[in-house]
């Protein structure tokens, strides 16, 4: 009888929760990579649900950069950016780590959607976690002890969600000088600016004390090539400003990023049939119209304007909508206000006043 089919003892049994613990750099030897599988979970027939994390340790010491894909399960990009990454990066010659996790939301990557299968949550609404909470905050408690005690930065990747595409932008808490250099060395088409954002893994991370940006690359269920070499570059940037890998930082030859302070998606008022009448990165003038709506007949019945100048973050690429529908998420160009009046509460009385960005 193999090993495989002998029946499990009582004490195996016992054996079988998933107690996470930090991975520790240390336990790693200087200037290797290893790849690693670890249960992060039970599924429902108590098989462990393992989640793979490459730990790249440098030569020499020097931080600890953390890079997360994939928090929801159909963002593919982020996974493909860490791939480059990973094959550009030689740990002989680094200082610090690269902890990266390629795939994070497992559960959500293997249903091929979005939210977490066994609550259908959002894990990036879920952090912290708790251990005795539900299947998402359990999941994203094991995360947090798993990966993010062991970074010192952080980079978490993401692309639009289904139906709708994203230019290459960041949201970054602008009023932090170490958040702002990440965001600006990322080199995307727009950076927003974004303080908190509760329960993502960046507010997370924010509130241990590591810079953290988010970067949405693209769009879901692709691998978009000019965006994923950008995002690699991006990344490449970063780890050469902190000392990690020698080399020069670069730009792309499109224009420097424009600072958003604020955005706000739009949405829809009426059912039907949508044609946008914008791309993404375009600036609209305040009245412009910018939308219109056909019913079944044909007939046009509704137009919309941008209720403010700014610039297209992301849109819908799907004609069928309903009232409510999310059409264009148009950013307030320019630099926040000071910390103090940031924090003010929102005032959603006022329907074309922008709020503070969440990721
Ligand atoms: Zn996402």
């Amino acid at each position: 009888m193999s090993a495989e089919h002998k029946p499990h003892t009582r004490a195996k049994r016992a054996t079988a929760a998933v107690h996470p613990r930090p991975i520790q750099l240390e336990d790693y030897r200087a200037g290797s990579r290893t790849d690693l599988r670890i249960p992060l979970s039970l599924d429902s027939l108590a098989n462990p649900v393992t989640v793979p994390f490459v730990v790249v340790r440098g030569r020499h010491p020097g931080p600890v950069v953390g890079l997360t894909a994939a928090i929801h399960g159909d963002e593919l990009n982020g996974i493909k950016i860490i791939h480059h990454v990973l094959d550009r990066a030689d740990p002989d010659n680094m200082h610090g780590s690269l902890l990266c996790a390629p795939v994070a939301n497992v559960p959500a990557f293997q249903a091929g959607q979005r939210r977490f299968p066994d609550d259908e949550r959002d894990l990036n609404r879920v952090f912290p976690g708790k251990a005795d909470g539900t299947p998402s905050q359990q999941y994203a408690k094991a995360f947090i002890t798993t990966f993010l005690t062991s970074c010192d930065y952080l980079l978490d990747l993401h692309t639009a969600s289904e139906g709708r595409i994203n230019s290459f932008y960041v949201r970054a808490d602008l009023h932090s000088e170490q958040t702002r250099t990440l965001a600006l060395l990322m080199d995307p088409q727009i950076i927003l600016h974004a303080s908190g954002g509760d329960g993502t893994l960046r507010n997370a991370a924010r509130l241990r004390g590591i810079p953290a940006i988010t970067v949405e690359a693209g769009n879901p269920n692709v691998f978009h090539g000019r965006i994923v070499l950008e995002g690699e570059q991006g990344v490449f940037n970063i780890l050469i400003h902190l000392g990690m890998i020698r080399g020069e930082t670069t730009r792309t030859d499109g224009p420097a990023p424009v600072i958003c302070k604020s955005s706000k998606w739009l949405r829809l008022r009426s059912g039907g049939f949508l044609q946008t009448k914008f791309k993404l990165c375009e600036t609209l003038r305040r009245r412009q119209v910018i939308a219109e709506i056909n019913d079944p007949f044909g007939y046009q019945v509704e137009t919309y304007k941008a209720p403010y100048e700014g610039i297209v973050i992301g849109m819908s690429h799907r004609p069928v909508a309903v009232p409510g529908t999310r059409y264009c998420h148009l950013g307030v160009i320019g630099e926040p206000p000071p910390p103090k009046q940031a924090q003010k509460p929102n005032q959603p009385d006022q329907p074309d006043a922008p709020s503070p960005a969440r990721p």
